[in-house]
């Protein structure tokens, strides 16, 4: 059974674009590729601003992010 996560879904259609050889495929890869690079740049960003206090709502997202941390971590420490 093949695992249907979006990585493995998009290498079946690249190993199969590449062996059909059709440019319509390939491109339609390729855009795919880029939308994603795209979103993932655009994530990173975000993060990144919040993480480094420049993002307008910095402080009230990293308190809220660090409260869900420590019950996590003391969730994991009670396993
Ligand atoms: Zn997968």
């Amino acid at each position: 059974m093949n695992c249907e996560c979006s990585s493995c879904v998009l290498g079946r259609k690249i190993d199969a674009a590449l062996t059909s050889g059709t440019r319509e495929e390939l491109a339609g890869i390729v855009e795919t590729l880029h939308n994603d690079l795209g979103h993932a740049q655009e994530d990173l960003g975000h993060l990144s601003a919040i993480l480094d206090g420049s993002w307008p709502s910095a402080v009230e997202e990293l308190s809220a992010a660090l409260s869900v941390a420590v019950v996590k971590r003391r969730d994991a420490a009670v396993r």
